[in-house]
């Protein structure tokens, strides 16, 4: 699918590291001096890492890559602890989630508020809940 991704300019690049906690996804690391994405799934595309480089060598782009991951983002982030999952929560648009209608389930809402709250901003939750045969209640 073609959807928006920061690009890095290498030659631009100074290997600052300033960029790495601007992004909340975990999507960059420092590699042999440079700031590289680890990983198409974890760059959601808002370009949240932009102004936090001094050199402008990152800008955001229009191309081919796998669908953002919210579920591999989450864990790779839980184990950077809970001010980085706030981070990332914080600068989160909108949240959606595709629930089963099955009690199991039900309490998924209601954490997703929770830890919205939690990380200080209000966030338009949009919950859609699959029947037990796959239809969209
Ligand atoms: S902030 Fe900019 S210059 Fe520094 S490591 Fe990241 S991309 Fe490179």
């Amino acid at each position: 699918m073609k959807r928006q991704m920061i690009k890095i300019d290498e030659d631009k690049c100074n290997g600052c590291g300033a960029c790495i906690p601007g992004c909340p996804e975990g999507a960059l690391q420092l590699i042999d001096g440079k700031a590289r994405l680890v990983s198409d799934l974890f760059c959601d595309g808002l370009g949240a890492c932009l102004g936090n480089c001094p050199q402008d060598a990152i800008r955001v782009e229009e191309r081919e890559a796998e669908p953002y991951s919210e579920e591999l983002v989450m864990e790779n982030i839980m184990k950077a602890g809970t001010n980085t999952i706030k981070a990332h929560l914080t600068h989160l648009k909108s949240v959606s989630l595709v629930r089963m209608d099955v009690p199991c389930c039900g309490g998924t809402e209601v954490l997703i508020k929770r830890a919205l709250e939690q990380a200080g901003k209000l966030h338009f939750v949009k919950v859609n809940v699959i029947s037990i045969d796959g239809k969209i209640i």
